[in-house]
């Protein structure tokens, strides 16, 4: 069975996920970060990037508890999750909105969207695209660096009348490390000025080849302002993870990541948890980062209580006993003596992270492949 996804493996060995995804490839496997690979894989690529492989216990790894992989037959398909990244002032947050603006009007008139960090909306085939909103490199990397890859698809925001930009190629370089494929949404094609065209000749110096010149980079001109285009953004985004072949178990005990948190003066601690599998449910007993709860209630993006959240999902977790960090790993447990557990084993492991600055050595670095 698969064991570990190429970004997880990379992130341990610290390598980029986009060199293992290139080795992959050419050991005739085409897979990208976000997918799993099963162990003789995993250690014939850690071999061939010259580390060495450390085996850790069995009780280290029951207590990871989101390290056991699924099997094939219960997966599911599931919405792919949407980050939005580009030069500032090319209309990240716009597209945003018009996306989000679209969606409530298809819905419920007058319907109010609340920002939780995250939300769905539908393609016009009916499937669901969750977009995280905040947009930007940093949450990214960010969000990266602590080895959350939630990331899917990118989509680079570049404004017609504008072209290619420093933050523009800094976006295209991110993704690429990260072997997360873009879609370019060539925004503002309203504006007197826009040239389109010259945004996919420059796209080749970069590396990416948009469909029309023989490439399989889609790309969708859009315009936030006056909302067009949208509809065909969308139907690429279906499209590329039709390609992908997203998939999760639905029916297992959640595991989510947070994606932003605050402390609520009403609420008390509130997190946006984006769950990657399993169905997370009210009542549900967590360990999210160093944090534990009990799931007291579920906010979806509508500002609507709900009783349960599938994969791809973006949910508010009421119930936690203090505020986790994005990028934090949510996971339901079977008893509050458990969560004390992994919340004590977490705890111990973040104060190891927290002393060890550096890792010393390479077999430091890649100590917990099961
Ligand atoms: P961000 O910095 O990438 O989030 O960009 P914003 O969404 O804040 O947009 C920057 C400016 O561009 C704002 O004044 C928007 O109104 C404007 N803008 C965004 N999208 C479009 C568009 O499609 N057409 C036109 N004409 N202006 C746009
Ligand atoms: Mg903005």
């Amino acid at each position: 069975p698969d064991v570990i996804t190429v970004q997880d493996l990379a992130n341990r060995m610290a390598e980029k996920g986009a060199d293992l995804v290139k080795a992959l490839f050419k050991m005739g496997m085409p897979v990208t970060v976000n997918q799993t690979i099963d162990q003789d894989t995993a250690e014939l690529l850690v071999t061939e990037f010259g580390h060495e492989i450390k085996r850790v216990s069995d009780a280290d790894i029951d207590i990871r508890h989101d390290e056991d992989v699924d099997d094939a037959a219960n997966l599911k398909a599931r919405a792919p999750v949407v980050t939005i990244m580009g030069h500032v002032d090319h209309g990240k947050t716009s597209l945003l909105d018009a996306l989000r603006g679209a969606n409530v009007q298809a819905g419920e008139a007058g319907g109010i969207t609340q920002h939780i960090g995250a939300y769905q909306v539908k393609t016009p085939d009916g499937s669901q695209v969750t977009f995280l909103d905040t947009p930007g490199h940093e949450a990214f990397t960010e969000m990266r660096q602590r080895g959350a890859n939630v990331t899917d698809i990118v989509i680079l925001v570049v404004a017609a009348d504008d072209g290619l930009k420093p933050q523009s190629i800094e976006a295209i370089n991110h993704a690429k490390a990260a072997g997360v494929p873009i879609i370019v949404a060539i925004n503002k094609v309203d504006k007197e000025g826009a040239n389109p065209q010259r945004v996919r000749e420059r796209l080749l110096e970069h590396e990416l080849v948009v469909e029309e010149m023989g490439g399989d980079v889609q790309n969708v001109e859009v315009s936030a302002l006056k909302k067009t285009g949208l509809d065909k953004l969308l139907g690429a985004i279906a499209v590329q993870a039709e390609i992908m072949e997203l998939k999760a178990n639905p029916d297992r005990a959640a595991e989510g990541t947070v994606v932003e948190a605050k402390l609520d003066k009403g609420r008390g601690p509130v997190a946006t948890i984006l769950v990657r599998r399993g169905t997370l449910k009210v009542g549900d007993i967590f360990v999210c980062g160093a944090e534990s709860g009990r799931v007291r209630a579920l906010i979806d993006d509508q500002g609507k209580q709900v009783k349960t959240a599938g994969p791809s999902m973006p949910v508010e977790v009421l119930g936690l006993g203090g505020v986790p960090m994005a990028g934090d790993t949510l996971t339901v447990v079977e008893n509050e003596a458990r969560a004390r557990e992994v919340a004590a084993y977490r705890q111990s492991e973040a104060l190891k992270r927290r002393t060890v600055q550096a890792p010393v050595s390479l077999e430091g670095m890649f100590e917990a492949l099961a």
